[in-house]
């Protein structure tokens, strides 16, 4: 397995234009996000632009764009305000007129009645030009469509630069008419993504190599890690589906020894769905105390809709106080062992749990830093302690990174133990 040969397939150039981007006033999500969709799609973008909102640095961002790559995506000021000149700027570099599309307006209109304002204001007819020869790539969760466009054998693609309104664009309109523009695209892409946490991006991908040393299969693989886990993207083009999918299983089938102990399954990729889906097959319901996640935990669950049906509630148990008070916390093991520590991890699992009447609970405390570190528990030190029903299981982690790094692996850490000790075999 590797990346495909670079050359024998499409490449893509990404421009993200706005002042804001420069500025780091916005995170430049959509390029990270076009990045790994035209991935999946089998189009590995190979170069980056970011440009503020400037006619000429828009242009020569995007000429360049089109010397590099097959297919240009352009993202960003599309608006109906001064500053949203991207249209009128690629227009100019392609020497194109733009003209009022009059299904536009009309469109526009709608949607302006729709939301109850009677007036459609002018400023955003500018939504409604159209570049001479290019296609509308129709934005159903906002007004400025998506334009398309071509310059030599190179395909350029205006997008919004809200971020949902570019998503559903490249989901839904682009990705039907794909086709039409990329015959070499046309080759089916299978796509397979599986979910692991709890072991570094080095280990696995050593792992997997050690598993696959004599693969010789269509299947390419990319490892994409996060503060949360590593998801491996199988991806397979060229195929009719059906040799696609047989492909897959058997890279997947010989994954399986290498990746299975780390691996969790779920649609969205959240781990917090795979502890709902086996908490309620095994008919368990979930109480949670934190100290050092502050309610992370509980917020990931409750973010999922669902949650619901095993998460019952929980405690936020930062001052030993409250972990005595609510939770039953012995006093004197906060004080023989300190705030964190195994044995108060384990007290404030089984202390939610008793109190809310579960039969699953989870108990975390650390450091998060960056104070409040010392030698015996620097900064990053998380004990969290996962029961269920008679048994339990309580860990150490060293946790890298800053405050926010700390919390969020502690909190995925936490569920990962939950998670894996429901599914181990009862002893
Ligand atoms: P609008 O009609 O809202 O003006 P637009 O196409 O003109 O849309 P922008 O004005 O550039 O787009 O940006 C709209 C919103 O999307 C802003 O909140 C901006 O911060 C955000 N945004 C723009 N570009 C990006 C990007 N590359 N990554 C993430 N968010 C972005
Ligand atoms: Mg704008």
């Amino acid at each position: 397995m590797g990346t495909p040969p670079v050359g024998s397939s499409p490449q893509a150039a990404i421009v993200t234009v706005g002042d804001e981007l420069l500025l780091g006033d916005t995170v430049d999500t959509n390029a990270a996000w076009l990045g790994r969709y035209l991935a999946g799609l089998g189009i590995p973008v190979a170069r980056r632009f970011t440009v503020g909102d400037v006619r000429e640095h828009i242009q020569v961002a995007v000429s360049a764009a089109t010397d590099v790559a097959d297919l240009v995506l352009v993202s960003g000021g599309l608006g109906p305000t001064p500053d949203d000149i991207t249209r009128e700027a690629v227009a100019g570099l392609l020497g194109l007129a733009t003209r009022e599309d009059p299904e536009l307006v009309e469109a526009l209109r709608a949607r302006f009645r729709a939301f109850g304002i009677g007036e459609f204001p002018e400023s955003n007819r500018a939504q409604a030009m159209v570049p001479d020869g290019a296609r509308v790539l129709d934005n159903p969760r906002g007004s400025a469509p998506g334009l398309a466009m071509t310059r030599g054998d190179t395909l350029i693609v205006l997008l919004p630069g809200v971020p949902r309104e570019l998503r559903s664009i490249m989901e839904g309109s682009f990705r039907a008419a794909l086709g039409d523009w990329l015959p070499r695209s046309l080759d089916p892409v299978g796509m397979r993504t599986l979910h692991t946490t709890g072991i570094a991006e080095s280990v696995l991908s050593e792992r997997v190599a050690n598993h696959l040393a004599g693969y010789t299969g269509p299947v390419t693989m990319a490892f994409l890690p996060d503060l949360r886990g590593v998801d491996i993207r199988l991806t397979v083009t060229g195929l009719p589906p059906e040799d696609a999918e047989r492909s897959l299983d058997e890279a997947e089938r010989l994954l399986s020894p290498a990746v299975d102990r780390w691996r969790f399954i779920s649609e969205g990729g959240d781990l917090g769905e795979a502890v709902i889906a086996e908490l309620e097959r095994l008919g368990l319901d979930l109480a949670v105390a934190e100290s050092c996640t502050g309610g992370l935990i509980q917020k990931r669950l409750t973010d999922l809709p669902g949650a619901s049906r095993v998460f019952m509630g929980g405690v936020v148990a930062y001052a030993d106080s409250v972990k005595a008070g609510l939770l039953g916390v012995p006093a004197d093991l906060v004080g023989t062992h300190g705030a964190v520590s195994q044995e108060v991890a384990l007290a404030m699992a089984r202390g939610v749990r008793d109190r809310l009447g579960t039969r699953a609970g989870i108990g975390i405390t650390g450091v998060a830093g960056p104070g409040g570190g010392s030698e015996e528990k620097p900064v990053g030190t998380v004990w969290y302690a996962a029961v269920a029903d008679g048994r339990h299981v309580v860990t150490m982690g060293l946790f890298p990174g800053d405050r926010e790094a700390v919390r969020e692996r502690a909190a995925q850490a936490a569920m990962a133990q939950l998670f894996r000790l429901l599914r181990s075999p009862e002893e």
